[in-house]
């Protein structure tokens, strides 16, 4: 076939769909760099514009995924499960969920991203652990796997080089809040980890990428079924994400309280989200017959530091210093704590999640562009959550800090946290549980 590309545009500008021939060579030919950025510029807006058919989407992400390689696990043994999270604020679950998985005989090959703008990153926060390697090569990330049952590492050049050059045009064509744009982005880079089941926890709400409801669920089941068109079994928690996730955001501090919820304590909400997720995973892993096993389960790793252990094998696996499992001060710390104080007594109505990230960037915990360096030592941890009473003049919030971003960060978190005389709504975790087949034709539209 010789490709005409501007008549392909043309025809999904006006609402036709593609053949399965035409988008694998438009991949093809794009990641070999004989497509240019302008003319797949204006095929993401057509598709921004149009969306991507029940038929065109399954072909549109493999066609992705066939630009690199796909990991194979088939020498470990049993059903190899990852989590997938859309992206919160103080999200560190990942850190006590692998282990805590891999602790009840389920293989975790994680492969996860970076923080960017106001949502923070796995490999972040791992690298705040001195000496740690998110960057293992293929060949020992697997061994490591065999061994322990998980691995933590970032994407290689090799795993879907389509979703980098894409996500980067998508970044600067005002493309990239499209369903079927990201939920192939996503299910591209997850199906690539060569495994057999994964868990969504699609966040909504003001911190997240989702802010309603309803496209939170049409994410959640067109991500479903991309991954059960090519053959793996996924399910979706549709989760809150209108207050940060725990007490802290910014990364040492996050490892922290990782390790906390790994001893068997941390925030009510860490806890309950490693347990909700961790009883899919197992679920699907084979290690539990229903949700209340695999959630019994996951709080026993929890409690007798099976998952603590898995944890700092890891760490050791991977390079890093395993003594901040029970030496947490051997993290990096900030040089100064500045306090924010209630200005008035009453019950703590909220805390605005952006607000707390954006004070969290000011102290570089977080990155405004991909080249940013974050500073692993800095960022917030909350003295208070919602319902709770305080008196005037209380701590509410500590911020970590170098000396610089302060003043902002602190003007931010002030208004981050909201005091009033009535209690707050009661707001449930955990919003929705989909694990149904995929219903309707949701990927066609983007609005
Ligand atoms: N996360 C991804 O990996 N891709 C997107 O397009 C959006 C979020």
């Amino acid at each position: 076939m010789t490709l005409f590309v501007p008549g392909l545009i043309r025809r999904k500008r006006d609402g036709g769909t593609l053949a399965e021939a035409e988008i694998r060579e438009l991949m093809a030919a794009y990641t070999a760099g004989s497509v240019p950025d302008y003319q797949m510029a204006a095929m993401l807006m057509a598709i921004f514009f149009r969306g991507l058919s029940d038929e065109e989407l399954p072909w549109w992400t493999d066609a992705m995924i066939r630009s690199g390689v796909v990991l194979d696990h088939r020498a470990v043994p049993g059903a190899k499960v990852d989590k997938h999270s859309t992206g919160g604020v103080g999200d560190k679950i990942s850190l006590p969920l692998a282990p805590a998985v891999a602790a009840l005989g389920v293989a975790v090959p994680m492969v996860s991203g970076r923080g960017l703008g106001h949502t923070g990153g796995t490999l972040d926060k791992l690298e705040a652990i001195p000496g740690f390697r998110v960057d293992l090569p293929l060949s020992r990330a697997a061994r490591i796997l065999g061994e322990l049952g998980l691995f933590m590492i970032g994407q290689t050049d090799e795993m879907v080089p389509a979703d980098r050059m894409l996500y980067a045009l998508r970044d600067v064509t005002g493309t990239v809040e499209s369903i079927p744009l990201i939920a192939s982005s996503i299910m591209s880079k997850k199906i690539a980890e060569g495994i057999d089941a994964l868990v969504l926890d699609v966040k909504v709400g003001a911190g997240a990428f989702m802010g309603d409801l309803e496209r939170a669920r049409l994410l959640a089941r067109t991500l479903i079924g991309i991954g059960r068109g090519a053959g793996l079994e996924v399910r979706a928690l549709i989760t809150a994400m209108d207050r940060p996730i725990g007490r802290a955001v910014g990364n040492a501090l996050e490892v922290r309280e990782a390790v906390d919820v790994l001893r068997g304590g941390g925030p009510p909400d860490t806890v309950e989200l490693t347990r909700e997720l961790g009883a899919e995973m197992a679920v699907l892993g084979g290690a539990a017959a229903d949700l209340d096993e695999g959630r019994r389960e996951i709080s026993r790793v929890l409690a007798d530091g099976s998952a603590l252990e898995r944890f700092g094998r890891m760490i050791e696996a991977q390079d890093g210093d395993r003594l901040i499992c029970d030496e947490p001060g051997r993290l990096p710390a900030a040089r100064e704590v500045a306090l924010v104080a209630a200005p008035r007594e009453g019950l703590v109505r909220g805390v605005d999640p952006l607000a707390v990230a954006r004070a969290a960037l000011e102290v570089g915990a977080g990155r405004r562009v991909k080249e940013d360096r974050v500073d692993p030592a800095t960022g917030v941890l909350l003295c208070v959550s919602a319902g709770e009473r305080v008196v005037t003049g209380q701590p509410l919030a500590e911020l970590h800090h170098q000396g610089t971003g302060f003043e902002a960060a602190l003007a931010l978190l002030e208004q981050a946290i909201v005091i009033g005389d009535e209690p707050p709504p009661a707001a449930p975790l955990i919003i929705d549980r989909i694990h149904g087949r995929a219903s309707g034709r949701p990927a066609d539209r983007t609005d």
